[in-house]
């Protein structure tokens, strides 16, 4: 197309051509843009989380999932996919996944003062954030500041499987200190990773996350309806705790519920919400 001018740049000392347009330069800049500003956001308030509730099989609301969404004056609203793999480049995860932690911590305990009981509540954790030397006692002095022992028996920590690519002893010494507090774990975005099953195995965890591009292919492809009944018998043999994540439909639902899902999350309960309209949901379904 005429407005899009074609570049051709020669790959320095190789004879390669590599192309680009301006739509690739622009989002070049962009990550160099949204990079600069991620270094502000959280002095400047910009950071703020929502929260997804998670439903049982009878359709109460036990759970919660933690979400974190960025508001840039400039930029406006930035999706985590986008802004969470920029922090973890940068190393700036650390100060933010401690925010996160801190504000989630405050949310849980603010939740009980205001009568609004869940069973659990999740906060995803980036691998970065996880393998970082001071994590650990990161989460100690924030569970000693903000939470008691009722409180951190609800707290699940979401993990992802590109942890195999840790080392894997650590990794499991890690969480189990953290479940010394009572912190469980789960397995996010299960089967879209590399995570072999006697990998699964050997971590201690509590629960997994059926990723939703499975969920939202029930409807549509037989080898998806296969994995997601694979997953489901898994998880009830290791006896892990399953979340469907990105139910939409009731038909999707049916199905997973006839194949003996625990708990289900999605749009077609709520998209996530900031605290006080959570708080609103949760009161007019109580
Ligand atoms: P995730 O942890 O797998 O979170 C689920 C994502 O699916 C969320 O996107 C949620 O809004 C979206 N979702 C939930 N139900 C539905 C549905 O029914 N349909 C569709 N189409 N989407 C649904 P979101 O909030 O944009 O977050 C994207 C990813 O960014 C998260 O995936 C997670 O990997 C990461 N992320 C978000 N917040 C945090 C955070 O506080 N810390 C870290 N480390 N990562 C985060
Ligand atoms: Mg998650
Ligand atoms: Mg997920
Ligand atoms: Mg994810």
């Amino acid at each position: 197309e005429a407005d899009i001018a074609m570049y051709e740049v020669k790959a320095k000392g190789r004879d390669g051509v590599f192309m680009f347009n301006e739509e690739m330069s622009n989002r070049v800049e962009s990550h160099l843009e949204i990079e600069r500003l991620l270094h502000f956001a959280l002095a400047n308030n910009e950071i703020t989380l929502h929260f997804q509730p998670q439903f049982d099989r009878e359709g109460r609301i036990i759970g919660a999932e933690s979400l974190a969404r960025w508001n840039n004056p400039t930029l406006g609203s930035v999706s985590p996919a986008q802004f969470i793999p920029i922090a973890e480049q940068t190393g700036l995860i650390v100060e933010l996944g401690h925010y996160i932690l801190e504000t989630g911590f405050r949310t849980l305990r603010e939740w009980r003062d205001e009568g609004i009981c869940l069973d659990q509540f999740s906060i995803n954790i980036s691998m970065r954030q996880f393998t970082h030397h001071a994590f650990v006692e990161q989460v100690e002095d924030l569970v000693q500041r903000y939470l008691d022992e009722e409180l951190c028996h609800k707290l699940i920590f979401e993990i992802t499987e590109s942890i195999v690519a840790e080392d894997i002893k650590r990794v499991i010494s890690v969480m189990n200190r953290l479940k010394e507090s009572g912190i469980r774990f789960s397995m996010d975005d299960f089967g879209t990773g590399y995570s072999s099953l006697s990998y699964l195995n050997r971590l201690p965890l509590d629960e997994i996350k059926i990723d939703r591009s499975f969920v939202g292919a029930l409807d549509q492809k037989e080898g998806d309806r296969m994995m997601v009944v694979t997953i489901l018998n898994m998880a009830n043999i290791l006896k892990l705790n399953i979340v469907a994540e990105g139910v939409e439909t009731a038909e999707q639902l049916d199905f997973l519920l006839r194949y003996d899902c625990h708990i289900f999350q999605g749009y077609y309960y709520s998209k996530p919400l900031p605290k006080e309209q959570f708080d609103a949901y949760y009161r007019s379904r109580a």
